[in-house]
């Protein structure tokens, strides 16, 4: 079971939800995103993310109209991860389509940079064996403080 904190954009508020982790993240639809996919290869015991993240997500599936392979989209500063990994802590990005084929998953990195949905899509220089895009967010100090608590391992 995760504990999933979710900024909610459109009431300023932060959200708190108990997942399976075969469930789908909280404002996923028709499950396409389970709590799973999005922790990757993390074992925090708490994941972030933002409703406007979730929804991007549940737009940029319907857009690209097959399913979409996850690596990750979570992970903690220590987990790893590559150059713009502060969004994947935020648990505003994305790193998908790693099974894909390279010619399938440059269609899906076209895709994510036509819908205008992302604030930014890695280039295919920077992620060849994979996809990243992210939501970032402005910040708020209630988001902000809570994710430094959690970065001390209080959380
Ligand atoms: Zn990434």
């Amino acid at each position: 079971m995760a504990k999933i904190i979710v900024f909610n954009n459109d009431t300023d508020r932060i959200e708190t939800y108990y997942r399976g982790e075969a469930e789908s993240m909280p404002y996923n639809t028709n499950g396409t995103l389970r709590v799973r996919e999005f922790r990757g290869s993390s074992n925090s015991p708490t994941l972030w993310t933002t409703k406007r993240a979730m929804q991007s997500w549940n737009a940029q599936r319907y857009i690209y109209g097959s399913q979409i392979p996850v690596g990750f989209a979570f992970k903690r500063p220590w987990e790893g991860g590559h150059g713009t990994q502060s969004q994947h802590y935020a648990g505003v990005a994305f790193d998908v389509g790693q099974k894909l084929s390279s010619s399938e998953r440059n269609k899906l990195r076209e895709s994510a940079i036509s819908s205008g949905l992302w604030s930014y899509v890695e280039p295919a220089n920077l992620t060849p064996t994979w996809v990243h895009f992210d939501k970032r967010f402005r910040k708020t100090c209630l988001w902000y403080c809570r994710l430094s608590s959690a970065k001390s391992g209080k959380s």
